[in-house]
């Protein structure tokens, strides 16, 4: 059921034990807004912890207290009075969905996110769930500290390609402003969130080297296969390095996870990707999204291709 940012604060007020998450291949927002949250709860005396199901990126271990997030092992139980699950609805949060059966309240931006069975608070007009904890830190009476600013900043920055997509409003430049007051140094972020490995860097001229132009210029995609994904460790921002093509509206990259997954993500500059995303089982944004494919490689970029091809046919 929707609820409003006042139920939601009600709501964790009254609890004691939260469990916090997000979703699975967390991102700058994820985990910035688990992190701020989870501190927030601290300093109002609750006991909590952050389950996330996968690797932290290694560009975003500046965040503080990351070190302080569990993954669930097999079998593992957490007894908890509240799963608060951000950034996502609870179907991409891997094995902590297992790990106590603890009312829901989920916290989100996605405008794909359709969880309406749970207690949910959802504002797809939030450029980053971060914006949306950053109210609730006010509306909790938390202190903003120079570490939950910090948290909150980076996923601002990272959801908005540091205030560069269309989701960037108003509002977040003045909570931007605002934590920035707080002690946030943005040039610090931004170094450490782009941060790259040397070979990171050359797999980019690699990654590159597979791009493959459809749709007569429309649509750009990147493949980066079993054998490639064996070099290359972080593909965050690849994708932007193909969206600039001047003729291109949709910049995909292609990206061999593991056997039968195969991840998509998508970027446009005006075509609804969430929606292109959403009939592939994914989800996201308007002009950010993303979706999992359980086949093979060619499987994948086939299917993928189909239905782009729908859309600009
Ligand atoms: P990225 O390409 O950075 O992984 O994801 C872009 C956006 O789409 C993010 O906001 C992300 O949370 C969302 N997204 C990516 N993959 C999926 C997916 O499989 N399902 C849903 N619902 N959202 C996704
Ligand atoms: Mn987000």
């Amino acid at each position: 059921m929707k609820i409003t940012l006042n139920e939601a604060a009600e709501k964790l007020k009254s609890v004691e034990k939260i469990l916090v998450t997000a979703h699975i291949n967390p991102d700058g927002d994820a985990l910035g807004s688990t992190l701020a949250m989870y501190q927030a709860l601290k300093q109002l005396g609750k006991s909590a912890q952050i389950y996330i199901d996968d690797v932290m990126p290694a560009n975003l271990n500046f965040l503080p207290h990351i070190e302080e997030i569990k993954r669930p092992t097999e079998n593992e139980k957490f007894d908890a009075d509240l799963i608060l699950v951000i950034d996502t609805a609870p179907d991409r949060i891997g094995k902590v969905e297992n790990l106590t059966n603890a009312p829901i309240l989920n916290i989100d931006h996605h405008i794909t996110n359709k969880n309406f069975e749970n207690d949910i608070y959802i504002d797809s007009n939030a450029a980053a769930s971060c914006e949306i904890i950053f109210e609730i830190c006010k509306e909790l009476g938390v202190k903003i500290t120079k570490e939950i600013a910090t948290c909150l900043y980076t996923g601002i920055a990272t959801d908005t390609g540091f205030f560069n997509y269309s989701n960037t409003t108003p509002k977040t430049f003045r909570i931007a402003a605002e934590l920035v007051e707080n002690g946030v140094e943005p040039n610090y972020i931004s170094e450490q969130v782009e941060r790259r490995k040397l070979e990171d860097v050359k797999i980019m001229s690699a990654a590159l080297q597979t791009m493959e132009i459809y749709f007569g210029g429309k649509v750009a995609g990147l493949f980066i296969d079993e054998e490639v994904s064996k070099i290359a460790e972080n593909t965050e921002g690849l994708v932007d390095l193909i969206r600039v093509i001047d003729t291109v509206d949709v910049a995909f990259v292609l990206k061999y996870k593991d056997e039968n997954n195969i991840r998509a993500s998508l970027r446009s500059k005006s075509a609804n990707v969430s929606e292109i995303a959403k009939k592939l089982g994914g989800g996201g944004h308007i002009r950010a999204a993303g979706c999992t494919f359980n086949t093979n490689f060619e499987d994948a970029k086939n299917i993928l291709l189909k239905t782009l091809g729908e859309y600009f046919a």
